[in-house]
This record gives structure tokens, sequence and C-alpha cells, in this order.
């Protein structure tokens, strides 16, 4: 029997469809822990931004602290002085220094307290939100109002899975990487074999394959396409009986006389 582009196609398709089998046996797990993956890199962003916040309030802080000591010992000094001012001037000039330091000092305290103010939103909306999420009212909870606590319980959880499906994923690589391979290649060599008019009917199928049909070529059956029971213009049944093929007008799929496919199995694999 001499082979034709339709019987290396449907061959093709025999190894393409053993090459997707052995790859479900990783059950979606690589787009899973891509997914875990970014929800990780996520959580990791917001108490990165909370951390920096808290270090950045409490630098400000501190500063603002520092600040008013300083003032306090600069009016210290300056009432010491005042003690022995020679005259009037002398005193009324030391006078307004420590008014001014004293204005100094107030515009500090009040940014401290503006600060402690913004911590304590903080803390209330994060506690606001630790009782929406009590009563599992999740969709009213916005990010800021996740607890700190939580979003670090829910890092290290999706830390752990990640880790857990990555094993798995990894033992299953492992345990078919040999048959993946040999189907790869297998794959490869086959579709090398391709020349000249196949090479048509090749482009066709893998248009196809990429658009999510894994069964592209298929049997004419009781005068249909196999693929979606749509029937099949007797004007074509000739040509199909031959051993042509026949673009389903539905479906777009190949359709060939089951016969093609009794002949494939008759050749012995490589
Ligand atoms: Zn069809």
């Amino acid at each position: 029997m001499k082979q034709t582009g339709l019987h290396l196609i449907i061959k093709l398709q025999q190894l393409d469809d053993d090459l997707s089998l052995v790859l479900s046996e990783q059950k979606g797990l690589p787009e899973e822990i891509t997914l875990l993956d970014e929800q990780v890199k996520s959580l990791l962003l917001q108490l990165d931004a909370r951390e920096k916040r808290r270090d950045d309030t409490l630098a400000k802080k501190t500063q603002l602290r520092a600040d008013i000591l300083a003032a306090q010992e600069k009016i210290k000094k300056y009432k010491d002085t005042q003690t022995k001012a020679r005259n009037n001037k002398e005193y009324d000039a030391l006078s307004k220094q420590i008014e001014y330091e004293e204005q100094e000092i107030k515009k500090s305290e009040s940014q401290i307290r503006s600060i402690e103010e913004a911590e304590e939103q903080i803390a209330q909306l994060e506690k606001k939100g630790k009782e929406l999420l009590a009563e599992n009212r999740y969709d009213e909870v916005t990010p800021d109002m996740v607890p700190t606590d939580i979003l670090k319980k829910r890092l290290s959880e999706a830390q752990a899975e990640v880790k857990t499906k990555r094993e798995e994923l990894d033992s299953i690589i492992k345990s078919t990487q040999a048959e993946v391979d040999d189907l790869v290649s297998k794959v490869e060599k086959h579709r090398a074999l391709f020349s000249g008019e196949s090479r048509v009917i090749l482009s066709k199928y893998d248009h196809l394959r990429k658009g999510g049909i894994s069964n592209v070529v298929v049997k004419f059956s009781r005068s249909a396409c196999s693929g979606c029971n749509t029937r099949v213009p007797a004007s074509r049944h000739a040509s199909i009986i031959q051993g042509n093929f026949y673009s389903c007008e539905s479906c777009g799929r190949i359709v060939v006389h089951e016969r093609l496919f009794e002949e494939v199995a008759l050749v012995p694999s490589e």
C-alpha cells in the first residue's frame, strides 16, 4: 500500500493524541503552579509595601521626637542665658528664640499626632477587615482591609501549596519524561515525512489542532462527517471512497474514508 498524505496525517494525529494523553497526566499542574506563583508574588509585594510604610512611619516619628528634644535643650540653654542677660534687648532677643523653638515643638507634636491618627485609621481598617472575614463577607473586604497577620498566613499557605504541587509535577515529569521524549522525537520524525502536496494537509491539520480540535481527521460515517454529524453532499461521496479527503463545510475537519484508518493501523510502527 502506498502511504498518502492522508495516511501520514492520520498517523500524526495518533502520535499527537498519545503525547497529549501522557502530558494530561500532569493534570493542569503547570497552570496551577503559575497561578500560585503569581499569588505569592502579589502577597509578597503587599507585605513589602506594608513593612516599608511601617519603617517609614517609625523613622519619621523618631526624627520628630529627636527634633523636639533638641528644641527643648535649646530652650533650656536660652533660659539660662536669659537669667544672665545684661539688658532688655538681649533678653527680648532670647525670648523670641524661645518662642520660635516652642513653635517648632508644637509643629513636630502635631505631625506626630497626624502620623498616629493615620496609623490608628489603618488599624481600624484592618480590624473591620478581620470582622468581615470572620463573617465570610469577602466581597466587602478591600486589599487594605486584610490584616497583615492574615496576609502572612495566606502567603505561607500559598508557598506550601506551590511546593507540594511542584513536587507532584516533578515526580510526574520524572516518571513520564522518557515516554514524552520518545513521542516528541517520533512526532518530529513523522512530520519530516510530509512533502509536496501533503504539506497543505499538514498545515490545515496544524491550524485546526491549534484551534483546540483534537480529532481533526475523522471518518466518513453514515454519509456524514463523524466529527460534527453534518451530512456530506452526495456529490462528494465518490471522491471520498476513492481515497480523497473532504473538508467539512460545517466544522472544517478533514473527513476521510474509514478504510484509511484501517490501512494506517497495518503500517508497522518504527
Ligand atoms: Zn464536520
